[in-house]
């Protein structure tokens, strides 16, 4: 399959609804209940083509697409229409393929419009301590699991410097007993000394989110968190991390231009942050906070995501910058978005 076209397919599986399982049908690998990013709340399952994947929820009563099994050759169909002859489900470690990623708390003193983690349930992250969490990943390796990477994001819980004194501690705690592994970060830092804090650690990669490419979008989404404040961080982030180990995650969909997204772009690569696009999902746990935030917004299309990422990756390389190179979170983790070096 060309290029572009396992680009366009790989959006429009990531875009769509879940996939529903023949019945009866058992996964040959644990389900993943996520409880950040795009499939928070929901069971998934990591399905494998032509060299990229994505994560889908799966259900067994209906879905926008449906899995087949023909004596153990897996394919999808879209509607009933032929959609992909052979895909492969890959395991995860925890939360995604060859990485174990781990929400340190999803609670959170904030209450951003998309954001589903605060409202999922008490227990949703398990109550998990730096041991826990240790244990988990040793657990995996003995296993036999490759985990080519540890990463950690984590809601708010008490104020910013509590959260950072919660990630700087696990941070230790996994550096001692896995020097090897790079760790990725997703915190809230609210000054230069937090990231400094977090990179003596050991943190490997810092990803702190913009989450919208225009302001008075965020505005409306993240009310209580401060923009200028995350472009303040991401320099120190880069001064602190290095050019390229320095991620955002922008989230488009909202009602932005595309011209805000690459301006956007522009700016956190000319700061050398390399910057994720990320498709708006809407799900059941953040549909009525964003529709009183924004409204009702049109569905992002798998051309407006492969037309922008192919414009990011050229903005990217003027800059010399690439994600290619990323060794954590999400850029090398690959389900829910296009990744540009990778997928286009
Ligand atoms: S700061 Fe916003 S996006 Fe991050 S966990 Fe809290 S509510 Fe969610
Ligand atoms: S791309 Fe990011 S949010 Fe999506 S499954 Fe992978 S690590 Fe999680």
């Amino acid at each position: 399959m060309e290029k572009d076209l396992i680009a366009l397919k790989k959006s429009e599986l990531a875009l769509g609804g879940p996939v529903r399982l023949p019945e009866g049908y058992l996964l040959p690998c644990r389900l993943s209940r996520s409880t950040a990013g795009p499939g928070a709340g929901s069971a998934g399952a990591v399905f494998s083509f032509e060299g990229t994947r994505v994560k889908k929820a799966v259900r067994y009563d209906s879905g926008d697409f449906e899995l087949h099994d023909r004596d153990g050759t897996l394919s999808l169909t879209k509607g009933g229409e032929p959609f992909l002859d052979r895909v492969t489900i890959e395991p995860v470690v925890y939360h995604s393929p060859e990485q174990a990623f781990f929400n340190l708390d999803q609670r959170c003193i904030y209450h951003c419009a998309f954001c589903a983690s605060p409202r999922l349930g008490k227990d949703a992250t398990k109550n998990l301590t730096d041991e826990k969490i240790v244990t988990m990943v040793r657990k995996a390796l003995d296993d036999g699991m490759t985990v080519n990477a540890i990463s950690l994001t984590s809601g708010v819980v008490g104020s910013p410097r509590e959260t950072v004194d919660r990630f700087v501690s696990c941070i230790k705690a996994l550096n001692k007993e896995f020097p090897g592994i790079p760790i990725g970060i997703e915190p809230y830092a609210s000054s230069e000394e937090d990231i400094i804090r977090l990179k003596e650690a050991g943190a490997t990669e810092i990803k702190l989110n913009i989450e919208s490419p225009s302001r008075e979008i965020f505005a409306k989404v993240c009310p209580e968190l401060e923009y200028d404040g995350i472009l303040d961080r991401l320099s120190d982030s880069v001064k602190v991390f290095g050019k390229g180990n320095v991620q955002s995650n922008m989230i488009y969909g909202m009602g932005e231009t595309d011209e805000d997204v690459l301006s956007m772009v522009e700016t956190l690569c000319s700061m050398g942050v390399i910057p994720i696009l990320r498709a708006l999902r809407i799900g059941e746990h953040s549909r009525e906070s964003l529709e009183s935030a924004i409204g009702t917004t049109s569905p992002v299309t798998p051309q407006r995501s492969v037309f922008l990422v192919s414009e990011q990756k050229k903005i990217m390389e003027r800059h010399g910058l690439s994600s290619a190179g990323c060794r954590t979170m999400c850029n090398r983790c690959g389900c829910c978005d296009l990744v540009p070096f990778k997928d286009v």
